[in-house]
């Protein structure tokens, strides 16, 4: 009975943040919309939050480390217009929660986290969720993917001085990168193009992310 009362508890507060932070926001693409109404953000919450599974905005998740407001999660997807033949790259892989939404809509994704024990734990979590199209990498993703292989889209989950050199040869001409782009403390979310001319950028609102550390990024 305990049971059946937290899943209505869950089903309902997840039907409500689709409804008032993602729908009546920007957040138009059904595929979107229905990846977020259908992952179980509870499952990647630390238990001592459980209670904020779908509280509007960034949660702890340990290490120093947030798994992101719902409504930037779904924005980013969004953005990054994912389909079905897409294979995608996500730098940060934090809690798992933004992969697993990915990996609704992708055909894979190749995920990077730096601190190991957060992939562990996403690894898992994914795992008990079947939710199969996923290959993790601990490390430093401002390096790229460690074998060469060149990707559809590339999601950037922690805030960066510039799109670290390595992924954008990593990214296809014609692909479609996502970022917070910017300084420590606050940055723009921006989408950027990979064309044959060049890298093309476009401004999506203002941010704040964790940073991202590495030798293309911020320094610890
Ligand atoms: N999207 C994630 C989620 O849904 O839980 C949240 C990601 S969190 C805002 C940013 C993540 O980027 C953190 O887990 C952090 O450890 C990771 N990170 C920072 N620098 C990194 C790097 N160079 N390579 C891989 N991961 C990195």
């Amino acid at each position: 009975m305990h049971q059946a009362n937290e899943k209505d508890k869950f089903a309902a507060q997840r039907e409500a943040m689709v409804l008032t932070q993602l729908k009546s926001r920007d957040i138009t693409n059904s595929a979107v919309l229905n990846a977020m109404a259908e992952i179980l953000r509870e499952k990647f919450i630390p238990a001592e939050y459980f209670d904020e599974a779908y509280y509007d905005g960034p949660l702890s998740i340990g290490s120093g480390q947030t798994i992101s407001q719902p409504y930037i999660v779904a924005l980013m997807t969004q953005e990054l217009k994912v389909d079905k033949n897409c294979q995608v790259l996500e730098i940060g892989t934090g809690s798992g929660y933004q992969t697993a939404i990915l990996a609704k809509l992708a055909k894979e994704v190749y995920t990077i986290e730096r601190i190991e024990n957060l992939s562990a734990t996403a690894q898992k979590t994914l795992g008990d969720l079947n939710i199969l199209n996923v290959r993790f990498h601990i490390g430093d993703g401002t390096c790229g993917w460690p074998e060469v292989r060149q990707f559809d889209r590339i999601i950037i989950t922690a805030a960066t001085p510039q799109l670290p050199e390595p992924l954008a040869e990593q990214l296809k001409i014609g692909g479609l990168a996502v970022l917070p782009l910017g300084g420590e403390y606050t940055q723009e979310l921006v989408t950027i193009e990979k064309t044959s001319s060049g890298l093309k950028s476009k401004f999506v609102c203002g941010c704040r992310f964790v940073r991202l550390i590495g030798k293309f990024g911020y320094t610890e």
